[in-house]
């Protein structure tokens, strides 16, 4: 799981840095603020805790609860001074990219586990984001920097798609090793 993790861990840093390619550089500040920061790590845990739970596997669902907290290492580049926006690992290629490294890095069995985690991680994440009242993502980011503003509403659709991609991870291994379909 360490190899997971210190994967994960390296695309989120790389990745952070291509919001270095935004014509207009700016800082928005992180979402961690120090009052709130005992908060903010326990519900990021708990949101990936639960997206992941059909995924029944204790190693699996340990690494998302702590990869949407990781998510937000991309904070570093602003921390470190990069005149860049705030959020850039918060979008959709980064969850293909970290799917896939992912799949890569785990084993054969469970890549496709592996793999939709980049995405229920993403999804888990910003909806507690949403519910702390972050509404504002790049997600299409490095593809489009448009901004796309979320309601506050969204963060109940946004943790129940993220469990629905765990189950669709789960039902599909499930099909896989019955030999219903591959
Ligand atoms: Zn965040």
């Amino acid at each position: 799981m360490c190899k997971w993790i210190l994967a994960y861990v390296c695309v989120a840093i790389l990745f952070s840095y291509l919001s270095l390619l935004h014509p207009q550089a700016r800082i928005v500040l992180p979402d961690y603020q120090r009052p709130r920061l005992a908060i903010e790590l326990s519900g990021h845990i708990i949101f990936g805790l639960i997206a992941s739970i059909p995924l029944l596997n204790f190693r699996l669902i340990s690494l998302t609860g702590l990869a949407c907290v990781l998510i937000d290492l991309d904070h570093l580049t602003v921390a470190l001074g990069f005149p860049v926006i705030g959020n850039p690992d918060h979008s959709i290629p980064f969850a293909i990219l970290s799917g896939i490294v992912l799949a890569l890095v785990g084993p054969r069995r469970m890549r496709r586990e592996l793999f939709a985690i980049g995405f229920i991680v993403l999804f888990a994440h910003i909806s507690f984001d949403v519910f702390a009242g972050w509404l504002s993502f790049q997600l299409l980011l490095p593809l489009n920097f448009a901004v796309f503003t979320l309601s506050t509403y969204y963060w109940l659709l946004l943790e129940v798609v993220a469990i629905c991609i765990s189950l669709m991870a789960a039902v599909s291994v499930k099909a896989k090793f019955r030999g219903l379909w591959d």
